[in-house]
């Protein structure tokens, strides 16, 4: 097993020109191959001198994409930082350092420090006393240190731009500017961001020299087989919007994201006080009571999980329909990690986001970070519940076999019984009843219509409603399982995104090491 594991590690990550030291750290990780990333820019940064813009979108590993080489280039026998790395936040800041600090694991002591805004200076002026040979910074902060100088980056070789993107977004465009200039001429630049927008390519004109550039197709790493929806609802009617969809769906099987813990117990509540089989999965939740869940997922007794990301993690279950964001996750990865828990295998799935009206911003911002294209859908209506109900009926209803009938008798009777009836009218009838036994109404536009920047909070509620007179949606429908039915407004726009295949300037030299970049 050692060895099959070992030579696998030989053939992905050592090809790239990494270490013993960096392999071994990769594989306690379980790192078991490079992401596309990381094998189109390690080797060029393990051997060329050369000035670099990676790009590839949240949570595709660009941390270990410049991280491993640096720490290869890093000269420990040399006392200055010859490392910067400007992050646009503290988290991110603080994260990066502690990768490095993993991957460095059993690597020649390289000192490691994360420096931001926010938290005491005078200590971080104290920690920078010693020889830190990467420094990860926020803009703002290591501008202050750099003015105390607390900070000398006079020896600085490699100056590295993370989530460039993001920086500039949070306005630090003129301390990028700053620190930039203050970096000795011939320091190697790499950069690394999810998109390239103008700004960006301002920078990197002005301060990059000849940079080579590789692009990851950003639509490769969320999945391609996923369809990315949203609805614009308001809060208090997003459970009714997920009933319809679940009431459209006759084999939706999925899971829907919530905030926090008691969003998902309350939900699940809900729903199954609604006949809805669904159940919650959250963090207070044993092992044992977890186990339980999963296991009543997977065996079809529940269709819907109601999950937190954190209680997520780790579930693995194959064949799901559909991801709900009940409430945009904070960090985009999170988005990509929910939408991931559908289309597996090759088979599509659908992530719907709920927003507000007045949230369409979010989903702009969404689509530019992961280079998605996030449709709008509308809420399905009773109307259209019931005639994709009535239409799955009447397929069904054509294709019962006739044979397999047993009472001859019995059969004679009722045909008797219809004798003057016509086939319309029959029909007619029949589709009557079955609507009556469906019983859903013309219920109410759940789609939210507000405007960004709108004030008023116009009501769109009729019946059908939550408390509303015509009472709930579980007496108008009566008890039994539910049995959705598929496809409808919300369904596969069969819309596909064509791969990019992106070049690579990548070369499977190994070495070269720490020589200057040429200018
Ligand atoms: P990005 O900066 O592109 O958003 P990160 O560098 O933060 O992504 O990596 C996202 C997650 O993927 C991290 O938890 C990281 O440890 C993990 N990761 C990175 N590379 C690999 C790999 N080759 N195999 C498995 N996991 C990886
Ligand atoms: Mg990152």
């Amino acid at each position: 097993m050692q060895l099959i594991k070992e030579l696998h590690l030989l053939t992905s990550f050592k090809k790239l020109g990494l270490s013993k030291n960096i392999l071994k750290v990769l594989e306690e990780l379980g790192f078991e191959k490079p992401t596309e990333i990381q094998e189109q820019s390690i080797p060029t940064l393990l051997a060329e001198d050369t000035d670099f813009i990676g790009l590839a979108q949240t949570g595709t590993g660009k941390t270990a994409a410049f991280g491993l080489p640096l720490l290869e280039r890093i000269d420990t026998s040399i006392n200055a930082t010859q490392g910067l790395i400007l992050a646009p936040t503290r988290e991110l800041g603080k994260q990066i350092a502690e990768q490095l600090k993993i991957f460095s694991k059993y690597k020649d002591k390289v000192n490691v420090l994360p420096v931001y805004g926010g938290a005491n200076i005078s200590e971080q002026i104290r920690a920078l006393k010693k020889t830190q040979h990467v420094i990860i910074a926020t803009p703002g902060r290591l501008i202050d240190l750099i003015k105390r100088k607390a900070v000398k980056l006079n020896e600085l070789e490699y100056l590295i731009l993370d989530e460039a993107d993001e920086m500039l977004n949070m306005g630090f465009k003129e301390e990028i500017d700053k620190i930039l200039s203050y970096a000795p001429e011939e320091k190697i630049t790499w950069l690394f961001s999810a998109t390239m927008p103008s700004a960006i390519k301002k920078i990197v004109k002005k301060y990059m020299d000849d940079p080579l550039e590789v692009k990851v197709n950003s639509k490769n790493e969320v999945n391609k087989d996923i369809e990315h929806q949203y609805i614009a609802v308001k809060t208090k009617d997003k459970e009714n919007a997920l009933c319809r969809f679940l009431d459209l769906n006759e084999d939706l099987r999925g899971v829907v994201f919530c905030r926090t813990k008691r969003d998902t117990q309350d939900l699940a509540t809900s729903l199954l006080a609604k006949n809805y089989k669904a159940d919650a999965l959250h963090g207070d939740l044993s092992q044992a009571q977890r186990d339980r869940v999963m296991k009543r997922f997977r065996k079809d007794n529940i269709k819907l999980l109601i999950a937190t990301d954190v209680a997520a993690r780790g579930i693995d279950v194959n064949d799901l329909t559909h991801v709900f964001h009940f409430s945009l996750p904070d960090d985009n990865a999170y988005y990509t990690h929910r939408s991931g828990r559908t289309a597996r295998a090759g088979k599509k799935g659908i992530s719907i986001s709920f927003i507000n009206g007045r949230e369409g911003y979010k989903i702009k911002r969404l689509e530019q970070a992961l280079g998605i294209e996030i449709k709008k859908v509308l809420i399905p209506d009773g109307k259209d519940i019931a005639s994709i109900r009535i239409r799955t009926w009447a397929q069904e209803l054509k294709q019962e076999n006739k044979e397999s009938r047993t009472d001859d008798e019995l059969l004679g009777e009722v045909i008797e019984i219809f004798k003057d009836v016509s086939k319309n009218d029959l029909i007619t009838k029949l589709v009557n009843l079955e609507l009556k036994k469906l019983n859903i109404g013309t219920d109410s536009d759940l789609n939210d219509t507000t405007k960004p920047g709108d004030r008023s909070s116009r009501e769109s509620r009729g019946r059908g409603g939550r408390g509303g007179g015509g009472g709930g949606r579980r007496d108008r429908r009566g008890g039994g399982s539910r049995n959705f039915s598929k496809k409808g407004k919300a369904g596969f726009s069969g819309r596909r995104r064509k791969d990019k295949k992106a070049e690579s300037g990548g070369s499977d030299n190994i070495g070269g090491r720490r020589s200057r970049k040429k200018k």
